[in-house]
């Protein structure tokens, strides 16, 4: 592949270099070259978390928190580093308000149980928007069904940007906690988190930010962000899939009980009752996905390494290219226009069902996501059952946006 457009832009960011890393990458599927744009979904993984992963189990494979003899020193050594560089990656504190969960799912079920249900009494309210995944929608219904409390959204715009004059109105004295995602999986919008968390603390509102969309294009620094949660993801930030972090700050966690009850998040267990450990531990409970957290250490670092900036720099312009290239091809309806955006392209076509077209690009060795991308009550607000979803990384290019634009003038032949 030609290099000139990197060449031409002003980053100058070497991707052929950087796509070098990542072995996925230079297969062929369907006969053709692999154009992997389907990030939103989950991430490729560099050499360096492949390597990790497997030295780990060479090597050091031990459980940890338990043994006094090498291996076991060993990987707790390295599952604590781990911890620590998390929390300098995203500014926190503390390593105590770092808490290894499976994922983003996990982390707000956590803050779900933990945290909401023993505090929310009949006719108080969680504030979600109207973009959110899944995982931080149905959580919240389930603890405000059981504890008759209510779940209020905050309207989203035809751009797909959260209406803050509305939010302003939901927050009220019933308000218990505002649950916002970072960035949407869908829209690509990337929401003004600072300035809802200062407004929900003007009201000594917590809140809890759904990062699986934003920690894997945006540096995040949570003291600029000054929200009270952070969850997200391994596997969509380039590393193994099975672990995610829940960060919380300390005050909070403190006060929260125990969520799983089992290993390690012990102090002292007897038939009478027990006592539990101090924060992380108290949340971590069971052998956890060691040779996993060791991974998303390496994928943190091959990050650094790269330069968050630069690679976000260098997908906002590869995101324009690819929002141009999508507005030319005929018949299609991009869903998603923020002024501020994470590389994701929803769209639909006149010509063809987002599966057909989906269908269509896979023949061309293209990988997109065609459904309702967890975010169903975001379907029905643009009147569609589904949505066509191109997302990107700092290592696609634009000659494989050419290909996507490409492939979707195609679907309007087969299908026309
Ligand atoms: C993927 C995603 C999740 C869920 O992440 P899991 O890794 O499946 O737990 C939650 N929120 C958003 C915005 C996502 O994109």
């Amino acid at each position: 592949m030609s290099t000139l457009s990197v060449a031409q832009s002003p980053t100058a960011l070497d991707v052929e270099r950087l796509r070098g890393d990542f072995p996925i990458l230079s297969q062929r599927v369907r006969n053709k070259p692999l154009v992997y744009l389907d990030n939103g979904a989950t991430a490729q993984k560099p050499q360096s978390v492949i390597d990790a992963l497997a030295d780990y189990y060479a090597t050091e494979n031990a459980n940890i928190h338990r043994g006094v003899h090498y291996l076991s020193q060993q990987a707790t050594f390295a599952y604590e580093r781990t911890r620590g560089r998390i929390r300098r990656f995203l500014n926190a504190a503390d390593n105590s308000e770092i808490i290894f969960v499976r994922g983003t799912t996990e982390g707000i079920n956590l803050v779900a149980q933990s945290f909401a249900r023993p505090r929310l009494r009949e006719g108080d309210e969680i504030l979600i928007s109207h973009m959110e995944h899944h995982s931080n929608i149905v959580p919240w219904q389930m603890v405000c069904a059981e504890r008759g409390a209510q779940l209020r959204v905050i309207p989203v715009d035809e751009a797909g940007e959260l209406i803050l004059e509305e939010y302003e109105k939901l927050l009220t004295p019933r308000t218990r906690l505002v649950a916002i995602t970072h960035a949407s999986n869908v829209l690509g919008t990337i929401n003004p988190v600072a300035r809802i968390a200062a407004l929900a603390h003007q009201q000594g509102v917590p809140v809890l930010v759904d990062g699986a969309q934003g920690i894997p294009h945006l540096p995040v620094d949570l003291r600029e962000l000054g929200c009270d949660f952070y969850v997200f993801s391994g596997h969509k930030l380039f590393g193994p899939t099975g672990v995610g972090v829940l960060y919380g700050c300390r005050e909070l966690l403190e006060s929260m009980p125990p969520w799983q009850g089992g290993g390690s998040m012990i102090q002292k267990v007897s038939f009478e009752g027990t006592t539990y450990a101090d924060l992380p531990n108290r949340f971590e409970a069971g052998t956890p996905h060691i040779a996993g957290a060791i991974g998303l250490e390496a994928a943190i670092d091959y990050l650094n390494e790269a330069g968050r900036e630069r690679l976000a720099a260098y997908e906002t312009e590869l995101l324009d290219y690819a929002t141009q290239a999508l507005s030319q091809v005929k018949g299609l309806r991009l869903f998603g226009t923020a002024g501020e955006k994470v590389g994701v392209l929803s769209f639909a076509m006149e010509a063809a069902h987002p599966h057909d077209i989906g269908t269509v690009l896979d023949s061309e060795g293209i990988a997109i996501r065609a459904g309702h991308h967890c975010a169903q009550p975001l379907m029905q607000r643009y009147g569609v059952p589904a949505m066509a979803r191109a997302s990107l990384a700092f290592y696609n290019t634009r000659e494989e946006i050419d290909a996507l634009a490409a492939a979707l003038c195609k679907v309007n032949e087969v299908f026309a």
